[in-house]
């Protein structure tokens, strides 16, 4: 079977030796500028004995900014000495498209989170995915991995965790979410999870965190400053960094159905008719698309189908039928 044979992916770093360690993750890549060249993925492992081992990854879009942001900083300024176990850092883990600026590999298109459990005789998104399912994801006991909202779409920004069939883990997971202290925690329900990291992680049994911390292709000041001390509060949280978590208030958003979503049916110019976070009744107009074919054309309306918050909306001003224009969450507390 192709999934028993060994990745092509060679660490230059030992995950078992203690100390800190900048390296690579080597995947040989084959082309036209580089007949023996590779695609060098940075990692770093943080490692002080024995003790729980956390999984912190960016990037996994490659156009989503304050997860690399965080990691890239935190990677450079963890003391070994306040580590009880090991912290394994990637920072753009797809990262030939963080390099081009986009959500997807410019080598295959291949978009890394639809891309597990991936093949290590697959294509280069999929040997990625590949080596964290079958090396990374093992070794860990928590994964936290970083999303905002790409290019084409803007967040309010928040911690998440799935709901799940293990009430044990799943309560973990939210525990995880409160302690990482983003203005937002969010029970996140995925519109299209077959393929995504989060689904391996969790199917292995892993503690699992991810986020939403913004978007638009670009990072904010304060979406950044909420995810280094996000991902800092949940290594506290963990045990796997000494210290208190650092608590900030949460307020807790669920998803409890697919009627948070809408979709946009015509192409078009979108109208964004409320604000990410201004609370919205079901029914109201919260995007209008209008064609631009011709004048004289009345609008297409998407209204909220339950009552709740603006959590997401499209980022660029002109839509395509089929985009998501907007997604509310409902407000628990
Ligand atoms: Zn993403």
């Amino acid at each position: 079977m192709s999934s028993q044979r060994p990745s092509p992916i060679t660490p230059t770093v030992d995950f078992d030796r203690d100390g800190t360690q900048h390296g690579f993750l080597r995947l040989p890549y084959s082309r036209d500028d580089s007949a023996w060249g590779s695609v060098m993925v940075p990692i770093c492992v943080i490692r002080n004995g024995s003790g729980p081992t956390a999984l912190l990854t960016g990037g996994n879009h490659g156009d989503e900014y304050e997860g690399p942001l965080a990691l890239y900083d935190l990677a450079r300024t963890l003391d070994v000495e306040d580590v009880g176990g090991t912290v394994i850092i990637v920072p753009a883990m797809n990262y030939p498209a963080f390099r081009a600026g986009t959500r997807t590999s410019p080598i295959d298109r291949g978009n890394l989170n639809r891309s597990f459990p991936g093949r290590p005789d697959g294509t280069v998104t999929e040997k990625i995915a590949d080596f964290f399912q079958r090396d990374l994801l093992p070794r860990c006991d928590i994964a936290l991995d970083f999303h905002s909202g790409g290019r084409t779409l803007d967040f309010v920004p928040f911690a998440a965790a799935h709901i799940r069939p293990d009430k044990a883990l799943e309560a973990q997971g939210f525990a995880a979410v409160e302690a990482f202290s983003a203005p937002w925690s969010m029970k996140m329900l995925e519109i299209d999870a077959v393929g995504m990291y989060d689904t391996a992680a969790e199917d292995m049994g892993k503690l699992f965190v991810t986020t939403e911390l913004g978007g638009g292709g670009t990072s904010r000041a304060d979406t950044v400053r909420i995810a280094r001390r996000g991902v800092l509060n949940v290594l506290r949280y963990t045990g796997v960094v000494a210290g208190a978590v650092d608590a900030l208030p949460t307020r807790w958003l669920d998803m409890p159905s697919g009627d948070c979503f809408s979709f946009a049916e015509d192409d078009g110019m979108i109208e964004t008719m409320v604000d990410l976070g201004d609370s919205v009744e079901k029914g109201d107009i919260v995007a209008r698309v209008h064609s631009v074919g011709r004048t004289g054309t009345a609008p297409q309306e998407i209204r909220a189908k339950l009552s709740g918050l603006l959590a997401a909306r499209h980022f660029p001003g002109l839509v395509k039928a089929g985009d998501c224009a907007a997604v509310v969450a409902v407000v628990v507390n």
